[in-house]
């Protein structure tokens, strides 16, 4: 028997546990490494946020998944891996010995990428120590009006600024104010001009400051920003972008520049072809894809089907990432953004439309009976 061991319950992860349960993997014993026991789903984490959904609907459980996949569950974190020795040092001290690796942990976020953000900041990853802060933020505004100022312009601090903004509206005397810290460009950069302008239109609707700075320091009452100006902030809500985890470092799988596990197409490490990697925590060195939900997803039925061909024989597929993909920006009031390429749209049909996949996706995967 092979000991394969999977490594953290992402979106990939969750697909292979899933298939794992409706037909094992013939020939291998399995472990699931996960710190917590449960997937919060992040396409739904702003949903959450605005008051559209409670954290179970947006979560994947992952325990019974397991079981019906018949996988050992290890609730702990991996804190380094010796792709050489093949072994996996977990949180708890055990050594997880394996045949066959595959990694989809995600990434992290740099917690000293800013000034006093370590101390202050209120992270967005771990999603799911972020999503605990939610309560305690909400009961302080209940009390007085706060400001939080979300930093980090991308989808997910835009998405995050109009949720927290709908959601504070109906909190307290609603006086809270919420603004954004975009780091210095248009919120949305990087996405068509059509999207960027319907996301500047739904931040001023939604009462958002747009603040088009850098945050170049945290304190306990302010955010200070590259122009040298202090923005009073009891909540500094850090949605900047992701890196690697520093526990690869020293693993000797070989990395890509930014410290992500290179993978090919078949996606095996390009140093050890028994370990696989997919999702934010692995580069495609032949195809560099955007690290996103939709492509860490999309990860899963080639991941699953490699793993079964290198456990029980035969030949490896290559994994081919679609270029262009279905974006949908939940803009907080019921309303939501839709792009696909150049395309682009908006109003409440499309939140309903985003709503329903979100909602198709967990419960695909939260649905699975521990008894079969
Ligand atoms: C608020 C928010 C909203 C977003 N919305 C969207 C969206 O609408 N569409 C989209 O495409 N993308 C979205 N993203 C980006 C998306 O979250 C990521 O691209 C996606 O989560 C990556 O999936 P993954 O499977 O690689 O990792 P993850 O979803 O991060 O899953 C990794 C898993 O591994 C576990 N883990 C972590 N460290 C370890 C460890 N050391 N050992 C073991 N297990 C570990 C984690 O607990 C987690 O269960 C959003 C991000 C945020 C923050």
């Amino acid at each position: 028997m092979k000991r394969l061991v999977l490594l953290g319950g992402g979106h990939a992860h969750v697909h292979v546990l899933h298939a794992m349960a409706q037909s094992s993997m013939a020939g291998a014993t399995a472990l699931l490494v996960t710190p917590y026991a449960r997937q919060m789903y992040s396409g739904m984490v702003p949903g959450l946020v605005a008051g559209r959904y409670d954290a179970d609907a947006c979560s994947i459980p992952l325990e019974p998944l397991a079981h019906a996949a018949h996988v050992e569950l290890a609730l702990a974190s991996a804190v380094s891996i010796d792709a050489n020795a093949r072994s996996v040092t977990l949180s708890d001290g055990r050594v997880a010995e394996y045949d066959v690796l595959s990694i989809d942990t995600g990434p992290v976020m740099d917690r000293d990428t800013i000034d006093g953000a370590r101390t202050h900041g209120l992270f967005v990853r771990p999603i799911e120590h972020f999503v605990r802060l939610l309560d305690p933020l909400l009961t302080l505004a209940a009390q007085r009006a706060i400001d939080l100022v979300v930093i980090g312009g991308g989808a997910a601090g835009v998405e995050l600024a109009m949720a927290f903004s709908h959601r504070l509206q109906g909190v307290g005397d609603g006086a809270s104010r919420v603004a954004l810290v975009t780091g210095g460009p248009e919120p949305l950069a990087g996405y068509p001009p059509a999207v960027i302008q319907r996301g500047v239109r739904a931040l001023r609707r939604g009462g958002v400051t747009v603040l088009q700075e850098t945050c170049v320091g945290i304190e306990a009452a302010h955010v200070v920003l590259g122009n040298g100006a202090r923005v009073a902030c009891d909540a500094p809500v850090l949605a900047v972008g992701t890196s690697a985890p520093a526990w690869l470092a020293g693993s000797g799988l070989a990395l890509d520049p930014a410290g992500f596990v290179a993978t090919g197409p078949t996606l095996q490490s390009t140093s050890h072809p028994a370990v696989f990697a997919a999702g934010d925590v692995a580069t495609r060195v032949d195809a560099p894809h955007p690290r996103s939900g939709v492509y860490a997803v999309r990860a899963g039925p080639p991941l699953l089907h490699n793993l079964r061909r290198f456990v029980g024989g035969g030949d490896l597929s290559p994994h081919h990432p679609q270029r262009r993909t279905l974006n949908l920006l939940s803009t907080g009031d019921g309303s939501a953004i839709a792009s696909w390429g150049g395309w682009s749209a908006e109003g409440r049909w499309v939140w309903r439309w985003k709503d329903r996949i979100d909602r198709q996706f967990v419960a695909r995967y939260a649905g699975i009976n521990p008894a079969a």
